[in-house]
């Protein structure tokens, strides 16, 4: 069993539906040591206009207060063995929002940070409509794009959050990414975070994607191939009985990728853990 888990939603995200406190007490319950809470920094999703600044200047407040409360959490947390990873999930937008995201990391009170891909050219590729008017290929090669351009992102970030997200809801037969369908693409994204030697996750949340995790068993396979060295498990959990689903999947998946150790960060400190 992985009692840990990177990637948790609380109430401060609009689709979060546990408190920080009740996350803390399944954990308790379950005897999970770490947690890093990842609550979503997307304006998209709040339904903001990027020129709104009044409403934006509403959100970032939000978001400091998160992280106060997050931090609060914490240190109460350690002193029962529990670690809590103060963290967020960055939705890039096309560079919209980029300065704001940075301006929220200045805070060295985040630790840790996921950037994904939710929305392409203001469409959510979460919902089958985003196929509508698109093939399946067209629809997965828009998104892979936007990943491969997120990769660039101006503020700092560690890990890169769910890759085949745009097949969690598509409404086709065979839903998978298909490596050999996108293998320019793909190369060029596993090889730049290789390079870069960011974090891919094994998210479990995966609804109708036809996979145990995203990013694929094939896709970890080129990773490693490419030099790919630091993965992590995230449940991407947005209610507290989701903590650690899937993870022993989850870790079949690793070991047959050719991985025999996750990352972990603490306090801004990546740990190395061996997979069992
Ligand atoms: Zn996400
Ligand atoms: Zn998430």
């Amino acid at each position: 069993m992985i009692l840990f888990n990177t990637h948790t939603h609380t109430e401060y995200s609009p689709d979060g539906r546990s408190t920080i406190e009740e996350h803390i007490q399944k954990a308790r319950s379950l005897g999970v040591s770490y947690v890093a809470f990842t609550d979503h920094f997307d304006f998209l999703q709040m339904g903001l206009d990027v020129c709104d600044t009044d409403h934006i200047a509403v959100q970032m407040e939000h978001y400091r207060k998160m992280v106060a409360d997050m931090a609060e959490h914490k240190v109460r947390c350690k002193k029962e063995g529990i670690f809590l990873e103060c963290g967020i999930e960055i939705g890039w937008d096309g560079a919209v929002y980029e300065k704001y995201a940075s301006q929220l990391l200045r805070d060295d009170k985040i630790d840790y940070v996921i950037n994904s891909i939710h929305d392409v050219d203001g469409q959510s590729c979460y919902h089958p409509e985003f196929f509508d008017g698109r093939t399946q290929h067209k629809g997965y090669a828009l998104y892979l794009e936007w990943v491969y351009k997120s990769l660039f992102a101006e503020y700092r970030f560690d890990t890169v959050g769910h890759i085949g997200y745009c097949c969690r809801n598509a409404p086709f037969a065979k839903n998978p990414l298909d490596y050999q369908a996108h293998k320019s693409i793909l190369d060029k994204i596993l090889t730049k975070i290789a390079r870069d030697g960011k974090v891919i996750e094994l998210n479990t949340s995966v609804n109708s994607a036809q996979t145990d995790t995203l990013a694929s068993l094939e896709i970890l396979q080129v990773f490693k191939k490419m030099g790919g060295e630091n993965i992590t498990f995230a449940a991407d959990a947005h209610h507290c009985k989701d903590l650690v689903r899937g993870f022993e999947m989850a870790k079949i998946v690793a070991k047959r990728a050719g991985f025999d150790w996750y990352s972990i960060k603490k306090d801004g400190v990546w740990e190395k853990v061996s997979i069992d």
